[in-house]
């Protein structure tokens, strides 16, 4: 089944639900058992409580696998829930886990200032290390964390090699695939474990809900499972009914944004004011080949750098934008711009350009409004230099 059909027709049931196209949004904590045996037997009952899941959850789960193409997903209530539910679910005191130096920054700060304390250390890798990173792998190593393309800097990762090395040293590869929304990327199909998105972003797509999904191949289900149970944490029904509302559009969305985005990086790469773009799609970019090889788009995000980082001309630039919002999150209908510092989280690496730093999110607006607004605020931006 191609991933279109897939998004339209996964986790639903309609006959088992009055005919109904979309599952029901079942608001539940109690669920009453008809008879003693019955109630006896809660543990292995696939509804039992609230907390655990219900046909509201399971149809998100289960659609969320298909797309994936895993053996079981789960769903949190946000995309860092997602994270440090996976990443809990497999370490221990004792060790170690191997973390892109370009991950997501609240990755770092869960890493760096909770897990340490259970006794997990992280050794931060350069994200292009590629088949190297068989070097930093440890007796005790059990997870290598990769995210692909890289958060506010957009390096790609060889993930193949990468989950090769890691495989054959006994480490669970995790990648976090909001990127792709898992339309572009499928991540197990490299040899990656868990794919990890913030559904929060192109699953939801409508910056109304936060959500996580944690993809698992067979050997890793069963423990991030038990581990949401042990730690308590479930999405809210209509929460969980709008992702999966967002994801039977996300196909169509995702082609918008990966042509729009591209026009877009591709227009900004030939202004005078921009010093780099960072967009795997571009053939220009250092990422290009392993995109092509890996992925079968790009989404709306991407990083730019600009020739100055002179605050009056950034203000100037960014505090009259008609249609680019200035706020987090992304993977919205709405364009956003805002400036980024990626050289705070990082300590592997370097990311010491010049000029000021860019994350934009190419939205489903008309590009040639967006690069209007664009070309207006790079105006305001050079006359205030
Ligand atoms: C936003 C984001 C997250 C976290 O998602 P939330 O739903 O905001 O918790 C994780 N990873 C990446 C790459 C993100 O952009």
């Amino acid at each position: 089944m191609e991933d279109d059909t897939l998004l339209a027709h996964a986790g639903r049931k309609p006959f088992e639900n009055y005919g109904i196209v979309n599952p029901p949004v079942y608001h539940a904590s109690t669920v009453l058992f008809p008879t003693l045996e019955a109630f006896q037997s809660a543990a292995t009952a696939k509804v039992k409580y609230g907390r655990r899941g219900t046909p509201t959850s399971f149809a998100l789960e289960e659609a969320v696998a298909k797309l994936e193409g895993a053996h079981g997903a789960v769903a949190l209530p946000s995309g860092l829930a997602a994270i440090t539910t996976a990443l809990m679910a497999c370490t221990k005191a004792g060790d170690n886990v191997l973390i892109t130096d370009s991950s997501y920054a609240p990755t770092r700060q869960f890493m760096d200032n909770l897990l340490v304390r259970f006794g997990v250390s992280a050794t931060y890798y350069d994200p292009t290390i590629g088949a190297d990173i068989d070097g930093l792998i440890r007796d005790n190593t059990s997870v290598v964390w990769t995210e692909c393309p890289g958060s506010q800097t957009f390096e790609m990762q060889d993930i193949p090699a990468i989950a090769k090395a890691a495989k054959a040293r006994g480490a669970i590869v995790m990648m976090d695939n909001t990127w792709s929304g898992g339309y572009f990327c499928k991540p197990l199909a490299l040899g990656v474990d868990i794919s990890v998105q913030a559904g929060t972003k192109y699953i939801v797509g409508h910056s109304d809900t936060m959500m996580g999904t944690v993809a698992c191949n067979e050997a890793t289900y069963q423990r991030v499972h038990d581990t949401m149970g042990y730690l308590g944490i479930a999405p809210g029904p209509d929460d969980v009914y709008l992702a999966l509302r967002g994801l039977r559009t996300m196909g169509v969305r995702l082609r918008q944004h990966h042509e729009a985005g591209l026009k877009i990086a591709r227009w900004l790469s030939q202004r005078p004011e921009v010093e780099r773009v960072m967009h795997p799609g571009l053939e220009s970019d250092p990422g290009h080949a392993i995109w092509k090889r890996d992925f079968t788009g790009a989404s709306g995000l991407f990083g730019f750098v600009l020739k100055s980082d002179r605050h009056e001309a950034v203000a100037a630039m960014m505090d009259s934008l008609r249609y680019h919002g200035m706020g987090y999150s992304w993977g919205g209908f709405e364009s956003l711009l805002i400036p980024t510092s990626p050289q705070k989280a990082r300590s592997a690496t370097q990311w010491d350009p010049a000029g000021q730093t860019f994350r934009i999110h190419v939205g489903l607006e008309d590009p040639d409004d967006l690069i209007a607004d664009l070309a207006d605020g790079l105006q305001r931006f050079n006359d205030a230099l």
